[in-house]
């Protein structure tokens, strides 16, 4: 009797558990969502030896009895039916997936139309924060001009929405969002800020040029092959025919591509710095160079998920880690956001780099689509920049990345992201690969992928200075 209940037991413990079909849907996460698009991605997996359909079709299980599933939308409600079966022990999910017909007709607001506030008299103004971000129209997608310390005094002649219009004269339109700005007040006269002088001088990683104002203004930097032009505005200064012109621009110049560069206010001096290569004796391209290496998310923000739950945060540290130890073994000052699975705020991660004089930035992420899209189409390796600065490096990246890796050209983007917004150090984003692509995933999870990913990328950043240098 003893026996037979052993056996029992026995059976239950080791022969039931492993009948089962269980499905698991990681992504979408909700059961229930719209989505304005002819076609949703599902990623997930189910139990080892399942037979699995989706809507009636049998759908390919890949290794890890993971699968990645894109199914069509009709207009109005659509039911997605995912169903395991092994051994006659089934498991079965509906997903239900609402699509809208969506009306294209252009719905963004005309940028001309504002309400005028300085009818008598100006408009002042502070910054409260350090990167107030002054912008193109008053739209927190508007393109961003500059990104202003705490402290600098602005006029103001207008107010739409929660933006404020900055008072200049030029073709370009200047608003700031008003949480970084404090409450203006009415004033009578205004300040008629002065450049009193300006100094030039190097150390051995910048060239500087400091301008002495009477006052700290508002200032752009763009930056156009050869050149970068300083503008500072409201400060008067004669043209080239003498002619007074509204405000003052600096131009520097130099004959091969600029690294970093940045400009700061320490009281009422303007500093501009230009990065330089340093000094390197040796052959090897790499010595001496300070790099930063950023591996996206980490903590909380797990960054995006793969069919068998693995995190992105931990696929970006684990090449991260790879990539350290290649600089480092040639010769690089290795500077890091993160080196375990800790939460590290954007602006702080941008911080570290500039800090510590960085001469590039790179951040290591593992793609995902939003929804609607469908990753056997859009896939592959692609590199992100925001500033001219960082195109080339971007391109040398994503074409090794491509080329050593044997993943899909998914081309270099200009993107607007913490991380690849810096003018100084030279930053890029790296997208792997797709965390929701079967093979590009089988291969994001695999170590001699993760240090090639880091082989290549050290090679491309060899190739970049090479390129500076002759
Ligand atoms: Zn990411």
């Amino acid at each position: 009797m003893i026996k037979k209940i052993f056996c029992i037991l026995l059976y239950l413990i080791f022969v039931i558990p492993t009948v089962s079909a269980k499905i698991d849907v990681v992504y979408p996460t909700s059961k229930e969502i719209t989505v304005n698009s002819d076609c949703m991605f599902f990623v997930g997996n189910t139990d080892k030896g399942a037979y699995f359909t989706v809507n009636s079709k049998p759908v390919k299980l890949w290794e890890d009895n993971f699968f990645v599933h894109v199914a069509p939308l009709e207009y109005g409600r659509n039911e997605i039916k995912f169903r395991s079966e092994i051994n006659g022990v089934v498991d079965e999910t509906v997903y239900v997936v609402k699509r809208n017909k969506v009306n294209l007709s252009y719905t963004g607001s005309a940028n001309s139309s504002y309400e005028k506030i300085n009818t008598d008299g100006y408009m002042y103004t502070k910054t409260i924060n350090d990167n107030s971000t002054v912008r193109e129209k008053p739209s927190s997608s508007a393109n961003r001009l500059v990104e202003l310390q705490k402290g600098i005094p602005l006029y103001l002649e207008g107010k739409k929405g929660d933006y404020y219009k900055i008072a200049y004269t030029g073709d370009t339109q200047f608003w700031i969002h008003k949480s970084n700005v404090q409450t203006p007040v009415k004033i009578i006269e205004k300040q008629q800020p002065m450049l009193r002088a300006q100094r030039y001088y190097s150390n051995e990683m910048y060239d500087f040029a400091t301008f002495h104002l009477t006052e700290p203004v508002m200032y752009t930097l763009t930056h156009q092959n050869n050149t970068i032009e300083l503008t500072l505005y409201g400060i008067n200064s004669q043209d080239e025919n003498g002619n007074i012109t509204p405000n003052y621009k600096y131009k520097f110049t130099r004959n091969k591509n600029f690294l970093g560069y940045d400009c700061s206010y320490q009281d009422n001096d303007l500093t501009c710095r230009l990065a330089k290569l340093p000094e390197n004796n040796t052959s090897n391209p790499l010595n001496g160079l300070t790099i930063f290496i950023d591996a996206g998310h980490g903590g909380n923000e797990k960054g995006s998920v793969g069919p068998t739950r693995v995190y992105e945060k931990d696929i970006n540290l684990s090449i991260s880690k790879y990539l350290t130890e290649e600089l480092k073994n040639s010769g690089v000052n290795v500077i890091t956001s993160r080196t375990d699975d800790t939460q590290v705020k954007l602006y702080d991660r941008v911080d570290i780099a500039k800090k510590n004089n960085a001469l590039i930035s790179l951040s290591i992420h593992a793609n995902a689509l939003p929804n609607g899209k469908n990753p056997y189409l859009l896939h592959g390796t692609e590199v992100h920049y925001y500033n001219e600065n960082a195109k080339a490096l971007a391109e040398i990246i994503k074409n090794n990345l491509s080329h050593d890796l044997n993943l899909r050209d998914n081309g270099i983007h200009r993107s607007s992201f913490a991380l690849d917004r810096a003018t100084n150090p030279v930053s890029v984003l790296v997208e792997v690969a797709y965390m929701i692509h079967p093979e590009e995933y089988i291969l994001l999870k695999n170590p001699e992928f993760q240090r090639n990913v880091a082989k290549s990328i050290r090679k491309s950043i060899e190739q970049y200075i090479g390129m500076l240098k002759n």
